[in-house]
Order: C-alpha cells, then sequence, then structure tokens
C-alpha cells in the first residue's frame, strides 16, 4: 500500500454527531457511489483528480507519531475522538489500515480518550480488548447485496458487516448503526423495517437522508416521504430502547408525510 505524510492528524469537526476527529488514509477503497462527499470535496480541493486515484488509499505513515505529539496537547480538550470522516478505518481487504486504526484507538484510550468508529469494512474482533467506552458501528443502509454492488462496489459484503457488529455486541460492546444516506424508492426500493429489525440490538441509530444526489432529489415528494421514514425510525428506535440521532435537513418542517 502506498503512504503519505502529514502534518497534523486530530482536529474538531463540524458534523453534527461529532467532537475530534482522525482521517489517517487518503482516499477510500470503498468507491461509495451515492456519492461519497469526501470525494467531492477531495477533487474539489485538489487532493485527487479521479475516482480511480479515490479508489486506490493512501496511508498517513507517521499516524502514530502525530498522536504522540498531539495529544498530550489536546487530551483535555476531547470529549470523543471518531474513526472516520472522510475515509475508512477498517478498509476491506486493507490490513495495513485495520492495524493501524487498532494502535491509533489503543493510544487515545491509553490517555482516557474514547474513540467512535464508523465503517464499511470488518469490524475485527481484537476490538473487545480495548476501553468499554468505545463505540463500534458500521454503515447499513441496505440488506439487498445487489443494491451494496452499486452504491458500495468496495465495501463489505452487508451481511458480514452486519456479523462482525453483532459480534462485538455479543461481547459487550456499546455498537451503532449509521442509516445514511438512506436511498428514495426510485434509487433502491425496500422496507425500511427489514432493515431496522436486523439492526434491532444496537445502542444507537443514527439516520440521514441522501444528498448530492439528482435521483434522489427529483423523487416526487422526497421531504414528505423522508418525514414518514423519520416517522417509522422514531417508532422503532422508542419501541425498542435504541438511542436515535436524525440528521440535519432529513426532516422537513411543516411537510405533510405521504405513505
Ligand atoms: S466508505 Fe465513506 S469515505 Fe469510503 S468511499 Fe464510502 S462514503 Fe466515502
Amino acid at each position: 500500500m502506498r503512504t503519505i505524510r502529514r502534518k497534523s492528524m486530530l482536529y474538531k469537526t463540524g458534523v453534527e454527531y461529532g467532537d475530534y476527529t482522525m482521517n489517517h488514509v487518503q482516499g477510500c477503497s470503498h468507491g461509495c457511489t451515492y456519492p461519497c462527499y469526501a470525494y467531492l470535496m477531495a477533487k474539489r480541493f485538489g487532493r485527487v483528480t479521479t475516482y480511480e486515484e479515490w479508489c486506490c488509499p493512501l496511508l498517513v505513515e507517521n499516524t502514530l507519531d502525530l498522536l504522540e505529539c498531539e495529544i498530550p496537547r489536546l487530551r483535555h480538550k476531547i470529549k470523543s475522538v471518531q474513526l472516520c470522516f472522510t475515509t475508512d478505518p477498517f478498509m476491506y481487504g486493507y490490513d495495513e489500515v485495520c492495524k493501524m486504526s487498532i494502535e491509533a484507538i489503543r493510544m487515545l484510550n491509553a490517555n482516557e480518550i474514547p474513540c467512535t468508529v464508523l465503517t464499511k469494512g470488518l469490524l475485527p474482533e481484537r476490538l473487545t480488548e480495548l476501553s468499554d467506552k468505545n463505540s463500534y458501528g458500521i454503515t447499513l443502509v441496505s440488506l439487498d447485496e445487489g443494491y451494496r454492488r452499486i452504491a458500495e462496489p468496495g465495501a463489505a459484503p452487508c451481511a458480514e458487516r452486519l456479523r462482525s457488529l453483532e459480534e462485538l455486541h455479543a461481547a459487550g460492546c456499546s455498537t451503532w448503526v449509521s442509516m445514511e444516506p438512506y436511498p428514495t424508492p426510485n434509487v433502491h426500493e425496500q422496507r425500511l423495517s427489514e432493515l431496522l429489525e436486523a439492526v434491532a440490538f444496537v445502542d444507537r441509530i443514527v439516520f440521514g437522508r441522501a444528498n448530492y444526489n439528482r435521483a434522489v432529489s427529483s423523487y416526487p415528494d422526497a421531504k414528505a416521504w423522508y418525514n414518514n421514514r423519520v416517522f417509522e425510525v422514531t417508532k422503532f428506535c422508542e419501541e425498542h430502547g435504541i438511542g436515535l440521532h436524525v440528521k440535519k435537513g432529513t426532516w422537513t418542517e411543516g411537510v405533510a408525510s405521504v405513505a
């Protein structure tokens, strides 16, 4: 795997449910076609020129050195660190990335900093050895492998992803699911209830609409349709004692819902 060096690693994120974050890889082999916001930004700011280049990840080789310098300076300000917002910490098929992610989490935990993980790869069993204050999540917007191959071509198969999360839950870890970007029926027809039942064991769900996608914005009554999905996920979470965060822009005030 090719590498790059960076000058800094930990930074405060503007993402609504995040505190600090780290992104120790440039690019992502999962190559999501929703599209991926991180790819759009990397292209806009000239860090990559093509989709193919984005899908060939570069590991930041001095990640652990940077953490060693930055943690003492920032540890009193940081409530938690999310891995990652602009890449994937357990990139499917990239052992070097997974290994470095575990080392980084271990280093942060040793300084009393809990981590929140989000992946479309597989969560390794070794995570059960780390701090019980960590929270481990997968993105899961569908159970359909056909849709996964189109929308998340390089990511882990949905069933394997889910199994790795269930294993961590069974071992007593805190787990969560990001259902974002949830597709409208003209992008992919499915029942939200089936997806919710499959993840009913998690502690928290983050639900969000799809953005930057012409098909979604052209879906008739998209706002009302998303309002209905928010009703559905809220009811499910209340009934199952699951924490819920609905991403900004998913619920639209004053719009009548439709089935
Ligand atoms: S997994 Fe995340 S960072 Fe990687 S391509 Fe998909 S959306 Fe982008």
